[in-house]
């Protein structure tokens, strides 16, 4: 079983179940559909159901989309792909857009108690009247506005009555405030655009952090977690949550009662914890979508992205990415991981679960010229071997082999243990040869001819005798050709995200982070659904690919190398 994780959240739900705070946990995984889940969100969703999960209570999915220029359903889709890709069930799907009557209602109550009033400067006077960390904000002209006039205006906002940007609901907090968040904050502004899920209903829209509080209140969310940046804004979500008090207010609820939803409304408690911060990689959605646009790379999905779908297709599996979050835990402490944490929890988890086959990247012909011509068998080799429970499978040999190119040297280099000519190497579960001929066209080496000897072969006389490497191979006439995609970190430095020296990240592409050869698989690779993940004996991880693949014409691609390359 896992160990038992415990960071300071999980300290906070046991004590609120043990003190009967809350009876049940409910928690809640809240994504803006504008992009792509990343590795980073991967950190919050494990948190959110992980900890529904642990503690037998609820984790909902609801998307926070209170910003309709920039969704998309494409997202909301990829999204729940995603969520339960990483191996998790939402209690309840909703959106923020589902509470957009609720949330109206709730800004008449804040008019109402003098909490809110209808502002006419423009954005950019309340820029200028905002202040700034030195200095104390002034108050709009249009603060002291009477409830009927707030009211009135607001229900002709929401009517349609002005233009984009005329006037916004704001909250009546503090211009003083030494928190800025709360110098009489946003709390709706129109905007005539149809959304992607309540279409043309509305042209006003509510801001996040009160659409977020109070989202969060009518869920009866009980530990609502999110990231760092959020510290500054949860006076203004207890504030939101408070005046408008959703659990002592039935009649605010009853426009989604209505419609069927339960009545879930109680006061949540905001907790942070530091956000995922990996290096040698760009995680803004803004980049990653320049990324895409400016092809950089092959969309959204393209196996060198840190998103979701990226990794996905790059071959991890849902267990590794589970893995690097509980390694990485949960804390206040901002900080960099190194990119060889996730890769080594990759690693770790192909090396467990993932079969072994052979496979040649970089096919040089091999003939073993005292088998006759016709000679065919098939040899049973365990698919991993530390894992007898994987079982076996036949794995072709003939006369005719692929070896790796780079398992042959003419002119060996010092400490070189593989075949070079009159050498002699094992041939992975055949025997040992040695190199009799090599076959040249012009200057390239294009076949080397070996002899076996019989008796080093299983079950022979000399089956101990000991040579110093061993390589690889793959039978040439019944192996399957195969595109094998090799996949690299996408960016050469740790830090390719600081602009300096009037450089970008885009100069900091590595140009190696993607190479297409031709290679060959043994059949039983090559028979597989895609996304099957393979272990290629010497070469490294490999997954079939998500969309690519057929097992008559495979395509696989490079999740990660055996070893750690990178470091020093
Ligand atoms: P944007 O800033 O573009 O809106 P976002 O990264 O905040 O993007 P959201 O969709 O709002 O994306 O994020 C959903 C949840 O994932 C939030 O609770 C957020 O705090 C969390 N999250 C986002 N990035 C990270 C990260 N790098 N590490 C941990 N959690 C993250
Ligand atoms: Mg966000
Ligand atoms: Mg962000």
């Amino acid at each position: 079983a896992a160990p038992e994780r415990n960071d300071f959240i999980r300290q906070i739900v046991r004590e609120d179940l043990a003190s009967g705070k809350h009876g049940a946990i409910q928690t809640r995984f809240p994504p803006e559909p504008n992009g792509y889940l990343h590795i980073g969100h991967a950190k919050a969703i494990c948190l959110d159901f992980g900890i529904a999960q642990e503690f037998g209570g609820r984790c909902n999915l609801r998307f926070d989309d209170t910003n309709p220029a920039r969704e998309d359903p494409e997202y909301v889709r990829a999204i729940q792909d995603d969520v339960r890709w990483l191996g998790f069930e939402w209690s309840e799907l909703r959106h923020a857009s589902d509470y957009f009557e609720v949330y109206y209602l709730a800004c008449e109550k804040l008019i109402a108690q003098g909490d809110a009033f209808v502002c006419d400067l423009s954005a950019e006077d309340v820029r200028a009247y905002r202040g700034s960390l030195t200095e104390a904000g002034r108050e709009s002209p249009w603060r002291n506005r009477s409830v009927e006039e707030n009211l009135d205006l607001f229900r002709r906002m929401r009517a349609g009555e002005f233009p984009d940007g005329a006037r916004t609901l704001r909250a009546k907090i503090d211009m003083a405030s030494g928190n800025i968040n709360l110098r009489d904050p946003a709390l709706y502004r129109i905007k005539h655009t149809p959304h992607q899920n309540t279409g043309n209903a509305w042209c006003i829209y509510p801001m996040y952090d009160m659409a977020h509080a109070l989202g969060d209140a009518i869920e009866g969310i009980t530990h609502s977690l999110c990231t760092l940046e959020f510290e500054d804004h949860r006076p203004l979500y207890d504030w939101c949550v408070d005046k408008v008090d959703l659990a002592g207010h039935p009649e605010l609820m009853a426009p989604l009662v209505a419609r069927g939803f339960p009545n879930t409304a109680a006061k949540p408690r905001q907790i942070e914890f530091s956000r995922l911060n990996l290096n040698y990689l760009v995680m803004s959605k803004r980049k990653l979508l320049a990324m895409v646009n400016d092809g950089l790379v092959d969309g959204w999905d393209d196996p060198r992205m840190p998103t979701l779908q990226g990794i996905r297709r790059r071959g991890a599996t849902p267990a590794a990415l589970r893995l690097f979050t509980d390694r990485i835990g949960i804390s206040k402490q901002n900080s960099l991981i190194d990119y060889s944490v996730l890769e080594g929890c990759i690693r770790e988890d192909l090396d467990a679960h993932a079969p072994r086959r052979l496979a040649v990247i970089d096919p040089l012909r091999l003939v073993l010229t005292n088998l006759p011509d016709d000679h065919a068998e098939t040899l049973d080799f365990p698919n991993h071997p530390k894992d007898a429970s994987m079982g076996q499978r036949s794995v072709p040999f003939s006369r005719l082999l692929w070896i790796e190119r780079e398992d042959f040297a003419e002119v060996p280099p010092k400490g070189f243990k593989r075949l070079v000519p009159g050498g002699e190497v094992r041939l992975r579960g055949v025997g040992i040869i040695r190199c009799e001929e090599v076959i040249r066209e012009g200057e390239r080496i294009v076949e080397l001819r070996a002899t076996l000897d019989p008796d080093t072969r299983p079950g022979g006389s000399a089956v101990d005798r000991k040579v110093k490497g061993t390589i690889h191979w793959v039978c040439a006439r019944r192996a399957i050709a195969a595109e094998i995609r090799l996949y690299d970190r996408l960016f050469t430095v740790p830090d390719p995200d600081v602009d300096a020296d009037g450089k970008t990240y885009r100069d900091f592409i590595n140009p190696d982070s993607r190479r297409v050869v031709q290679g060959y698989v043994e059949p039983a690779a090559a028979e597989v659904e895609p996304e099957t993940r393979f272990q290629f004996e010497r070469s490294g991880y490999f997954a079939a690919d998500r969309y690519d693949h057929a097992p008559a014409r495979p395509v696989f691609n490079r999740v990660v190398t055996l070893r750690d390359t990178w470091s020093a």
